[in-house]
């Protein structure tokens, strides 16, 4: 028999309602990844109390979703979903059932959700509820919707790229008949907000095996929710970029910019905005995919103004990536490792000295020039960054007197020979 950890929290739940005569089991994800011994993100319960009922059994409550019979049980500052068994109505548009409508059967609840895996229900007293074979499922290593797939798929597209991100979550395989359908249906994606299908992207991304993303490929899911996919499979490298993806480390900003590598920073930007994602993401990722296509630079002032101009926010991404990106031949140039270990080491040197690589490190300011006599305007402008320039050469001139000689220096030159041009 098969025996789970339930965290303390969720036990309590559990028990609250059993004692007052409900039906009540941790179900889904969380019932999956304990079975695989992963820890689950979130605990998520099933019961047959309706949500008014769960509200009056726990003292603090959110009402999530009640119409779709979900209330939220706080319990020491976390959030527990605790979800009355329901029968999903008849689909409008792909997207959503027009109505729900609430049972007293376990087995009705479990049947309309997506995959077997994620169909299972559990409780101390019960056990393991599992009406579709989501074990076998499991033990086989697959991916297989609950009931027909076709049918699945039609009532809510969302789930045919749900497949391909368990399958990558899970390094799992899409079993055949499920993946006939994903094929068939791909195109359904297209009612699915973007806002929906960038939650699972991400997830697909993020997880232990991104190249499962070549599923999407192989069945027309990518050509609808990700076409720089496929144009990066026309040009011929998309198992390049793919096994860049793969090997990347697991970070949002680098993941991204390595699925992006083929585009510049206007079009990697572009999509980003499409798929709905926050301004520090498109603005993280599309600057590290437009600093992949320089060269790498190799002396300590080379790199202070590269810091500058690339950005200071991002130069740690920017390494890190090219530490994968340079030994892939999607970058087009030689870049040895020695080369990349060098601009690193010096990177971190001249962050832990706190060189200047910043106008506001510089140690004379406006200000300054104001009362050295230069006119308020646009002059100044120019004369910090002409300082500053010099400082990011040499950071040692660094200092408030060097920096007021150089200044003076430089006006007496022009005053001489603009005295002389007369
Ligand atoms: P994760 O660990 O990534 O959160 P999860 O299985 O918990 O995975 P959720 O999206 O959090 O996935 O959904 C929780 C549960 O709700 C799923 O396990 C599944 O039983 C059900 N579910 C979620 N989305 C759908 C859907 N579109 N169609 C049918 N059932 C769904
Ligand atoms: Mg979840």
């Amino acid at each position: 028999m098969i025996d789970i950890q339930i965290p303390e929290s969720v036990q309590l739940i559990l028990k609250t309602l059993m004692e007052h005569g409900y039906e009540a089991y941790a179900v889904g994800g969380c019932v999956r990844d304990a079975v695989l011994g992963r820890t689950p993100n979130d605990w998520d319960i099933t019961t047959s109390a309706k949500p008014e009922e769960v509200k009056r059994l726990f003292r603090k409550t959110i009402d999530t979703g009640i119409a779709h019979g979900t209330v939220t049980v706080m319990l020491n500052h976390t959030g527990y979903e605790v979800t009355t068994y329901r029968i999903d109505g008849e689909y409008e548009d792909g997207r959503h059932p027009k109505n729900v409508e609430f049972t007293g059967n376990l087995v009705e609840d479990l049947k309309r959700r997506d995959f077997t895996i994620n169909a299972m229900a559990y409780n101390h007293i019960h056990g393991l509820v599992d009406a579709f074979d989501g074990i076998g499922d499991i033990r086989r290593r697959r991916i297989r919707c609950v009931g027909t797939p076709a049918h699945r798929f039609n009532e809510d597209a969302l789930r045919i790229l749900r497949a391909v991100r368990f399958a990558a979550g899970l390094d799992f395989e899409i079993e055949e008949e499920t993946k006939k359908a994903v094929s068939l249906l791909a195109g359904n994606l297209q009612k699915i907000s973007r806002e929906r299908i960038q939650a699972e992207l991400e997830k697909l991304l993020m997880s232990g095996h991104p190249e499962k993303l070549k599923i999407a490929y192989e069945t027309g899911v990518s050509k609808v929710v990700f076409p720089e996919l496929d144009r990066v499979m026309a040009l011929g490298v998309g198992d390049e970029v793919i096994k860049l993806l793969s090997g990347m480390e697991k970070n949002h900003y680098l993941r991204w910019a390595a699925l992006l590598c083929m585009s510049d920073r206007k079009h990697s930007s572009c999509i980003l905005k499409e798929l709905r994602f926050d301004n520090r993401t498109v603005d993280v990722v599309s600057r590290i995919v437009e600093a992949a296509k320089k060269d790498i630079p190799l002396t300590s002032p080379g790199i202070r103004r590269d810091i500058y101009e690339t950005g200071e926010d991002i130069y740690e991404y920017y390494i890190t990536f090219m530490k994968y990106f340079a030994g892939s031949s999607l970058s087009g140039k030689k870049i040895s490792e020695t080369d990349i270990r060098m601009w690193e080491e010096c990177y971190q040197d001249i962050i832990n000295k706190k060189q200047c690589i910043s106008m506001k490190m510089l140690k004379l300011n406006g200000r300054d020039l104001i009362e050295l006599g230069v006119p308020r305007g646009g002059e100044i402008g120019e004369e910090l960054n002409r300082l500053f320039y010099q400082v990011l050469d040499d950071p040692e001139l660094n200092e408030r007197d060097k920096l007021i000689n150089i200044f003076k220096n430089h006006r007496s030159y022009n005053n001489i020979s603009e005295e002389n041009q007369r």
